[in-house]
C-alpha cells in the first residue's frame, strides 16, 4: 500500500497516521488500484480488502474504524470505545471526530478537499477532518480544535495540525462567489491558505502546522481527484489518525 505521512507527526512513536493514495489496493478499473469509498459501484469485497491491507500497512485494526458519511459540514463528533468498528455500522453524517481513546483509528476521505489531522501531544488527543470549500468556510477546524479544548483540556500552542494532499490553487478555479466566501480573489484559491490563517487565530503555533506540497490535481494518478474524473467514477483517499496502544 503506498501512503504517505506528516513530518510534523512522525516524531511521535504513539501515534501512527498516514493517507493513503490509490496505489496499491484491491479494486479494479475504474476505481483501481485503491478506493476506499463504500457508496461507490466498486465491488465491496475488493473495497473492504483495500481496508484491511490498509490497517495492515499502518498497523490498525480495520474493523474498529471511526468514519463517516461526510456532509460538508462543520459536526465534530467525539468518540470512545464503544464507537469503534462505527463506519461499518452506521457511518454517522458527520465531516469530523475527535478522541483521546487508544486503539480507535480515526479517518477521513478525500478527492481533492483537504484531510486534516491533528494531534495534542500533551493530553494525548487526537482528531480527524474532512475539509473541502464548505467545510473550510463554515470553520471545521476551529470546531475540532475547540473540541478538543472543552472535552480534553488541549492547549491550541501544543497542537499538531497536518494538511493532507489536497487540491493546491494550481489547479483550484471557483466561482466569484466561493472565492469570496473563502476570502479571496479568484479565480484560483487556496484551501489551506484559509485553514492556516484560521489555525493562527486560534493560537496554534506555525512551526506545529504542516501542509502537504502534494496537489491530488496535479497527481492525479496517484491521488483521487474529483476535478480529474470530471464527473467520472471515482474512489476516495484515506486518512487515518490513531493513538497507539501500550505495551505492556
Ligand atoms: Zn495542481
Amino acid at each position: 500500500m503506498d501512503y504517505v505521512t506528516f513530518p510534523n507527526l512522525e516524531p511521535f512513536s504513539e501515534l501512527t497516521h498516514g493517507m493513503f493514495s490509490r496505489l496499491g489496493g484491491a479494486s479494479k478499473p475504474p476505481y483501481h488500484e485503491s478506493n476506499f469509498r463504500l457508496d461507490s459501484n466498486d465491488d465491496p469485497a475488493a473495497v473492504r480488502e483495500t481496508y484491511r491491507r490498509a490497517g495492515m500497512a499502518l498497523g490498525f485494526s480495520e474493523s474498529r474504524l471511526v468514519a463517516g458519511k461526510q456532509v460538508h459540514g462543520n459536526e465534530v463528533r467525539v468518540v470512545g470505545k464503544a464507537d469503534a468498528g462505527i463506519f461499518w455500522r452506521e457511518r454517522p453524517l458527520c465531516d469530523g471526530f475527535v478522541t483521546n481513546v487508544k486503539n480507535l483509528p480515526l479517518g477521513v476521505f478525500g478527492a481533492d478537499c483537504q484531510p486534516i489531522l491533528l494531534y495534542d501531544p500533551v493530553t494525548s488527543a487526537i482528531g480527524a477532518v474532512h475539509a473541502g470549500w464548505r467545510g473550510t468556510v463554515a470553520q471545521i477546524v476551529t470546531e475540532a480544535v475547540q473540541t478538543m479544548q472543552t472535552e480534553y483540556g488541549s492547549c491550541a500552542e501544543h497542537l499538531r495540525v497536518a494538511i493532507g494532499p489536497h487540491i493546491h490553487s494550481c489547479c483550484y478555479e471557483v466561482s466569484e462567489d466561493v472565492a469570496s466566501q473563502l476570502g479571496q480573489i479568484g479565480p484560483y484559491v487556496s484551501l489551506s491558505s484559509c485553514v492556516e490563517q484560521e489555525l493562527k487565530s486560534l493560537g496554534v503555533r506555525e512551526e506545529n502546522v504542516h501542509i502537504s506540497p502534494i496537489c491530488t490535481r496535479c497527481e492525479h494518478t496517484r491521488f483521487w481527484s474529483h476535478r480529474a474524473v470530471a464527473g467520472g467514477e471515482r474512489g476516495v483517499c484515506l486518512a487515518v489518525i490513531m493513538l497507539k496502544e501500550e505495551r505492556k
